[in-house]
């Protein structure tokens, strides 16, 4: 797919050269799942009003989706007692879609009555991952997003549900996890009548040359359906991963300031997609992501101010935007 690389480098150039103010809408939806993912990750609790000030400069930035939080038991994560409150807070951002994860029936429960504008359920194609994760089986996970489709059919109809599918390139405690599991699966969630189906390299595990492939065979399983790319970085690669799902065709990508998360249940895997880099790689092809680097930067501070000490990632705010970068 090497034109679809060409054309928007051309149009980056005209962007630069020319003064254009008028920028194209946004083409790809970069999907922040920072507040979430991230924050459920570090040990230290976010007070909830540090929450509201980071999720306040991300929609200030131009994200337009940002997962903000998990509805699961205080008791497991104490990170995400106040999801609600802040499902509440970001709705004021109109022009945000609030997205909240949840593990389960009950949980969706509690997120389309805080007003959540769309639901992602995480599904293991790993049947090790599931038990660690949910302590249910793909198969029974599936049945619970049945559930949950019921459930929103009834009392939030129009509110997306969508499933990132996890361990999708590999799985720390199973090995590999095999592409016919991953698309059977991605089939059966189709059938159950999901909006969205993501792939996600839980644990650093995909290379670009099967994040192309699976992407491909996805797009062929369940066509429009096909969903977001959530990499993360463990190996190094996850911006080579988005790049390589982007040729395939899929325009949403995950991805957190700073860098923030991982999972707890994969052992050795840290580090989702850096926003700030992801962002600027898209922006610097011509591939308009509809955010503002410099605010996107700026949304960092009250990141740090909320979680003092905590080590953030991303090699664009180390080095900087480059001379002639609009706005700088
Ligand atoms: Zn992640």
């Amino acid at each position: 797919m090497q034109g679809d690389l060409l054309k928007p480098q051309h149009r980056c150039a005209l962007r630069f050269n020319s003064g254009m103010t008028r920028l194209p809408s946004p083409e790809i939806l970069i999907s922040e799942v920072g507040p979430r993912d991230g924050l459920q990750s570090v040990k230290t609790t976010m007070p909830t009003a540090d929450k509201l000030r980071w999720i306040d400069a991300l929609a200030a930035a131009g994200l337009r989706e940002i997962e903000v939080a998990s509805f699961v038991p205080a008791q497991l994560l104490p990170q995400m007692a106040d999801a609600a409150q802040v499902v509440q807070h970001a709705l004021r951002h109109s022009g945000v879609r609030v997205m909240a994860l949840v593990p389960n029936l009950r949980g969706a429960q509690a997120a389309l009555q805080a007003g959540a504008q769309k639901l992602t359920l995480p599904v293991s194609a790993s049947h090790a991952h599931s038990m660690a994760n949910v302590r249910k089986t793909p198969e029974a996970m599936v049945e619970e997003v049945r559930a949950v489709l019921r459930l929103r059919d009834e009392i939030a109809p129009g509110v997306p549900v969508e499933v990132g599918m996890s361990t999708a390139f590999g799985c720390t405690l199973q090995g590999p996890v095999p592409e016919g599991d991953v698309l059977l699966l991605a089939a059966q969630l189709a059938q159950a009548g999901v909006d969205e189906i993501g792939l996600s390299d839980t644990t650093g595990m995909g290379n670009p040359a099967q994040v192309a492939r699976l992407f491909k065979a996805l797009f062929s399983e369940v066509g429009a359906l096909t969903g977001a790319a959530h990499m993360h970085n463990t190996r190094g690669l996850g911006l080579a991963n988005c790049l390589a799902a982007y040729e395939a065709g899929v325009r949403t990508f995950d991805s957190s300031l700073g860098g923030l998360g991982g999972c707890p249940y994969a052992p050795g895997a840290s580090g989702n997609v850096v926003t700030e880099d992801l962002v600027f790689m898209f922006e610097a092809m011509g591939v308009s992501t509809g955010v503002d680097m410099n605010r996107l930067m700026a949304a960092r501070e009250p990141l740090q101010a909320g979680l003092p000490g905590e080590p953030l990632y991303g090699m664009t705010p180390e080095a900087g935007l480059p001379k002639g970068w609009p706005g700088r």
